[in-house]
């Protein structure tokens, strides 16, 4: 296992919606390993393949760390599908390993049911509330080429606009490997 540089805000791999996993195999595997070490490096709970340079529909969640999800197991998710939404909507705090330092309250369904398939490509679905909801789709967003800050309002746009610049240039201070040009992808 290893830990790998994120690409950020700005990377184009972001923006492409990824493709679909065909078979899986030791490298896959090997990949799903590096994904949980690079998000628990970084304090995350959630990483798609593409933070990591790799145009997959993979994602990777473990919101184990956080108070009152401790039972949750760490799940790695392979093709997934949000097939319904609840008409609930909670409002949580959000952030992406690949826009550091920006976090604000989004709303989105409190509830989602999900179908994936899991490394010996065996589909499962799952009923996810609160978090665990909230980060699938956050990820899920990801592998469509969609990021959080898409959400935002025109003024929170505005405010955050040289942030946003600065991650492009890489003029921040990171705390984890982050990808070193725009183009960075994982041979
Ligand atoms: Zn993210």
């Amino acid at each position: 296992m290893s830990i790998v540089p994120i690409t950020l805000c700005g990377d184009k791999i972001l923006r492409k919606k990824t493709a679909i996993v065909t078979d899986i195999d030791d490298k896959t595997i090997g990949i799903i390993a590096d994904m949980f070490e690079t998000m628990r490096n970084a304090n995350g709970v959630g990483l798609a393949a593409n933070q990591i340079g790799l145009n997959q529909q993979i994602f990777v969640v473990d919101v184990s760390p956080v108070e009152g999800y401790e039972k949750y197991k760490p799940i790695a998710m392979i093709n997934p599908r949000i097939i319904s939404k609840s008409d609930e909507t909670t409002s949580i705090e959000e952030g992406c390993l690949s826009i550091p330092e920006i976090r604000e309250e989004l709303i989105r369904p409190k509830s989602v049911f999900v179908s994936f398939y899991d490394v010996n490509m065996k589909e499962h679905t799952v009923e996810a509330d609160e978090l665990f909801a909230r980060v699938i789709q956050h990820e899920y967003d990801h592998l469509q080429g969609t990021l959080f800050i898409d959400y935002f309002n025109d003024d929170l746009k505005k405010q955050y606009k040289k942030h946003l610049d600065k991650i492009k240039k890489r003029k921040l201070d990171f705390d984890y490997p982050i990808s070193e040009t725009t183009d960075y992808l994982i041979k």
